[in-house]
């Protein structure tokens, strides 16, 4: 399984709640942070569970999240 990492936007973010729903992994969650225009942003809650899908990206209206995919180094298959 490929394992990725998200990079959240705080001040992009408008706490839609959009990415939380479409993560298949449950990595998401809001934080207790709210950013200047006072939105509940979003935040890794399980980031172990990322798999660099990239669904929270696409879904995300405001485009706050880059997410980035790690390859697991595996040999000699
Ligand atoms: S890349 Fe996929 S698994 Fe990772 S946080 Fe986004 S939707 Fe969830
Ligand atoms: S979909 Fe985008 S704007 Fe909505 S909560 Fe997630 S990161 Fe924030």
């Amino acid at each position: 399984m490929p394992r990725g990492t998200v990079v959240i936007d705080g001040e992009r973010c408008k706490g839609c709640g959009l990415c939380l729903a479409f993560c298949p992994e449950d990595v998401l969650a809001y934080s207790t942070e709210t950013n200047r225009s006072g939105y509940n942003v979003v935040c890794m809650k399980q980031p172990e569970r990322c798999i660099g899908c990239a669904f929270c990206a696409q879904t995300c209206p405001d485009i706050a999240i880059e997410v980035y995919r790690e390859k697991k180094p595996r040999e000699g298959r």
